[in-house]
């Protein structure tokens, strides 16, 4: 059995963690779709694909060999979008996700959807983390710590500071 685990990961955080933790009990292997790949340095997207594929792979460790990490790109027609991931990914039996929109896209296709629980949804938010991120909070401890280094050495909350800056002023 194969599982797809769908989500942005900006950044992959120990509620995602959590997920698939819970879902390599349920199933023999994880898909993770890393969704909207083609978008970055913006706000709500700051990293790559690639950065988040190199996230989440390190955060994985002895799960590696159960999983596959798959960048997704979008396509904005909801109605072929279920067919679009099929056809990017290895296939899987059922999906995993909270997302509405994800749920009711793969119903309508008639394949399995469950919904994992949520792991402290306040702190274990990625737009949570990058509030902190760009107030200067403290983001380390809410991620795998692998991410965390990735991060640092991308220089990732410099780059989030620097693209939520405005143009009115110069600072
Ligand atoms: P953002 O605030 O940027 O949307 P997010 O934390 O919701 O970030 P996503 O990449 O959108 O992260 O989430 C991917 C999937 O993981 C979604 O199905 C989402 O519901 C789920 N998820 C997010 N945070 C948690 C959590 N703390 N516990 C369980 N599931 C979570
Ligand atoms: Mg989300």
């Amino acid at each position: 059995m194969r599982g797809l685990y769908i989500g942005r990961f900006q950044p992959y955080h120990l509620g995602h963690q959590a997920v698939i933790h819970k879902i390599v009990e349920e199933v023999d292997e994880v898909v993770i779709a890393i969704g909207s790949a083609q978008v970055s340095h913006t706000p709500e997207n700051p990293f790559t694909a690639g950065e988040r594929m190199t996230m989440i792979y390190g955060a994985l460790e002895d799960l590696r060999d159960r999983c596959y990490i798959i960048p997704l790109q979008d396509v904005d027609r909801n109605a072929v979008w279920a067919t679009h991931v099929q056809s990017m990914t290895p296939a899987f039996d059922l999906v995993y996700s909270n997302n509405p929109l994800v749920v009711e896209l793969f119903a309508e296709e008639g394949i399995e959807v469950r919904k994992p629980p949520m792991y402290g949804r306040e702190s274990y938010s990625g737009t949570a983390i990058r509030k902190l991120m760009v107030e200067g909070g403290d983001w380390k401890n809410l991620v795998p710590e692998q991410v965390a280094s990735v991060i640092v050495d991308i220089r990732g909350v410099e780059r989030l500071v620097n693209i939520s800056r405005n143009d009115i002023s110069n600072n």
